[in-house]
Order: structure tokens, then C-alpha cells, then sequence
């Protein structure tokens, strides 16, 4: 990451019983005059599907390496159409799954243009993708307003995919390169009363729950990670999206009859345990271990271990970045 830091000269304090807070305008003022470039790795791995791959060898390039999304190329437009991502895996396997006995024809034959044939019908979606020259706030807005997870850096000039960028990597940008910024004064406020996050309905999986059953919960809800509970609702472990690949790697996908507990015991990840937090913590304790866990969200518990909320990195960038440009989440 490369970030020029003598643009913002504040000194390191906040003025916390004042309002309008200079501290959350120089945050703003942060993300407007940086670049999405700014925020591009010097060396990174990406990968390009052309449209006519079967969608199965799609998949597994993804898995072998280590990718958790991909541009699509369309030939004969010679241009990028979309995206493929593990939430397209969701979907296929959820809309032509039959039983652990019947192969999914569909995976296992369709080439992506199909698969992207079928699903185009009911989900008007073309590519949306930035400019290295555009702001990390235009990369913010349109990763939330288009409730995305992948936003494609394209060069103007050559056509060429830069970067994916991803919230992860811009909340991690805005922690190393606004840290010597005074912070705004209402990340001293408690989650319970800062309203940051999801604190009703929230979608969780029984860990009796088969992996089916979970898979239907992120197509309805369209959530992005599912707390798994026991019979008391206290969580036990998080399955996100980015869990589901794990079927593809270890070729389990025909059978989703699988408990969440089994799915869970089985699949290869690299975080233990659950991350999560109280509502008593404040703001900036939640954004120093997110950032540091380098996960997409906390899942919010009371002291008996019992779900009460989700702090994704959605809420915290729609906190930090759009709320205060006056940009409501409601809005979008
Ligand atoms: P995931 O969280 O699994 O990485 P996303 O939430 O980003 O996936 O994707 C949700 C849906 O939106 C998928 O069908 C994906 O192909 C599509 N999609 C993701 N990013 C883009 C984009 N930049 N432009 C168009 N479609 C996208
Ligand atoms: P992505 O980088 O695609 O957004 P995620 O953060 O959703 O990925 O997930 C990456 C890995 O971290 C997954 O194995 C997921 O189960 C795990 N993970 C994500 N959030 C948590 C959490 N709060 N507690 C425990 N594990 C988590
Ligand atoms: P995300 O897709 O994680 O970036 O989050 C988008 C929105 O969905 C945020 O407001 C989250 O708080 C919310 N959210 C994420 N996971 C869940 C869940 N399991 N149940 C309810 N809301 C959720």
C-alpha cells in the first residue's frame, strides 16, 4: 500500500464534545482524495475466466488458487461481462441440487455463458467495476449501494482488470494510513449504542442443520456468513459463504445432506474459533479486531454466548465513510 500521509495535518486528538467532529471529516476527506490505486498491492494473483469454461473447472481454478473470485471475459464482445464468485457456486448448487444419489448434471456440464444464460433471466446484473483514478469513497459507495463483496479496478486505457478490491482491503488501507489521524469521536461509542450492525433477525444455521439448509438461508436472506447455534441459540462456530468452496475443494458438493457440524469439522480454515464481540465494547476495539482477525464480520454476543447481532464490515464502512458524507444506509 502506498499513501501519501502529510495531507491531513490535524493534530492527533479529537475534539469529542463539539459537532460537527473535524476527526470524521478528515476520515471523509481521507477516503475522497485517495485513489483506488492507492489501495492496489504492488504484486497480487488474478485470475480471468473466459465465459465458454465449464463452470465445474471454473470453480476448482478458483480453489487451486486460492482465489475467492474471478472476472469474466466474453470473447466475442471482447470485453469483461461479470463476475464469478462463490455466491454463483451457492447458487448453482442450491437451484440443481437433487439428492446426495443424483450427480448435478448442471455443474458438471454447463459452461459458465449458460449457467450465466439461466441466471441473467431473473438477476439484471452487468459488470460493476471502478477506475484506478477513482476515489476509495466512490469504491465504498458502490460496494455497498450494489451490495457487492468484489469490485474490479479496470484501466481506462488498456481494458486490463488491476485489482479486485475488496471492503477488507480498504478498511485495512483506512487502518494503516489513518492511524496517525485524530479518530472521530464516535468510535468511543458502545456498540449497544451506536446502532452499528444488525441486532434483529438475524439468519443462523442449527449445527444439526444440513449444509442444503444453509445454503437455502444464504440464497433467501442473501447474507453473507451464518452463526451456527445450539438448541440454545449460544454460537458454536461461523460458516460464511467463503466455507461453501470447501465443497468444491474436497468434491463433497453432491452431498449436502451433510450437517453443519460435520461441514464445519471438516472444512480447511484458517481461523480459530469464533470471532466475536459485546455489546459494551466500543467502536474502535470492534475495528482494531476485525481488522486484525481479518475476517468480514463479528458476530455480537451476550455474556451467555448467545447470538444477539452481526458488526460486518459493511456497517463499519457505511459508519465511517457514507454516514458522514450524509449518505444513510437507508438510502441505498
Ligand atoms: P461473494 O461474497 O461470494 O464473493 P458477492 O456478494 O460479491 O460474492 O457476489 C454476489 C453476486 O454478485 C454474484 O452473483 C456475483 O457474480 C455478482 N457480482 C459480484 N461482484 C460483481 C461486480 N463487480 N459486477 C457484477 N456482478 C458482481
Ligand atoms: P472473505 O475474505 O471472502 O470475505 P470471510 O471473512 O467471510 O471471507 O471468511 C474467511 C474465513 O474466515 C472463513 O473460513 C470464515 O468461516 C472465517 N470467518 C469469517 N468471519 C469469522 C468470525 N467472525 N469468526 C470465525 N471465523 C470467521
Ligand atoms: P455483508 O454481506 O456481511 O457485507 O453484510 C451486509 C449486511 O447484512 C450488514 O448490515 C450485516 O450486518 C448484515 N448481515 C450479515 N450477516 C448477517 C446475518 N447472518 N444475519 C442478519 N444480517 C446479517
Amino acid at each position: 500500500m502506498e499513501a501519501s500521509e502529510q495531507e491531513v495535518s490535524l493534530e492527533n486528538h479529537a475534539v469529542c464534545n463539539s459537532a460537527p467532529d473535524p476527526a470524521a471529516e478528515a476520515y471523509l476527506n481521507f477516503m475522497k482524495k485517495h485513489q483506488c490505486y492507492d489501495a492496489i498491492p504492488t504484486s497480487c494473483k488474478l485470475v480471468v475466466f473466459d465465459t465458454t469454461l465449464p463452470v465445474k473447472k471454473a470453480f476448482f481454478a478458483l480453489v487451486a488458487n486460492g482465489l475467492r473470485a474471478a472476472p469474466l471475459w466474453d470473447s466475442k464482445l471482447q470485453k469483461f461481462v461479470g463476475m464469478l464468485t462463490i455466491t454463483d457456486f451457492i447458487n448453482i448448487l442450491h437451484c440443481y441440487y437433487k439428492s446426495p444419489m443424483v450427480q448435478i448434471y448442471e455443474l458438471e456440464e454447463h459452461k459458465i455463458e449458460t449457467w450465466r444464460d439461466v441466471f441473467l433471466q431473473y438477476h439484471d446484473r452487468s459488470l460493476i467495476s471502478i477506475t484506478p483514478q477513482a476515489s476509495l469513497f466512490d469504491a465504498v459507495y458502490s460496494l455497498l449501494k450494489h451490495k457487492i463483496h468484489r469490485l474490479p479496478v479496470i484501466d481506462p486505457e488498456s481494458g486490463n482488470v488491476l485489482h479486485i478490491l475488496t471492503h477488507k482491503r480498504i478498511l485495512k488501507f483506512l487502518y494503516i494510513f489513518g492511524a496517525s489521524y485524530p479518530k472521530p469521536c464516535f468510535l468511543q461509542k458502545k456498540v449497544q449504542d451506536a446502532g452499528v450492525g444488525t441486532f434483529r433477525d438475524i439468519a443462523t444455521v442449527q449445527q444439526t442443520a444440513t449444509v442444503y439448509d444453509a445454503l437455502s438461508i444464504f440464497v433467501e436472506r442473501r447474507v453473507s456468513a451464518l452463526p451456527v447455534v445450539d438448541e440454545d441459540g449460544k454460537v458454536v462456530a461461523l460458516y460464511s459463504r467463503f466455507d461453501v468452496i470447501n465443497l468444491a475443494a474436497q468434491k463433497t458438493y453432491n452431498n449436502l445432506s451433510m450437517t453443519m457440524q460435520e461441514a464445519v469439522r471438516r472444512r480447511r480454515c484458517f481461523v480459530e474459533g469464533v470471532i466475536k464481540c459485546y455489546p459494551d465494547e466500543n467502536l474502535e476495539t470492534i475495528i482494531n479486531r476485525i481488522v486484525e482477525a481479518e475476517v468480514h464480520r463479528l458476530v455480537l454476543v451476550d455474556r451467555d454466548n448467545v447470538v444477539c447481532g452481526i458488526i460486518s464490515l459493511s456497517d463499519l464502512l457505511q459508519a465511517i465513510v457514507l454516514s458522514p458524507a450524509g449518505i444513510d444506509a437507508l438510502v441505498l
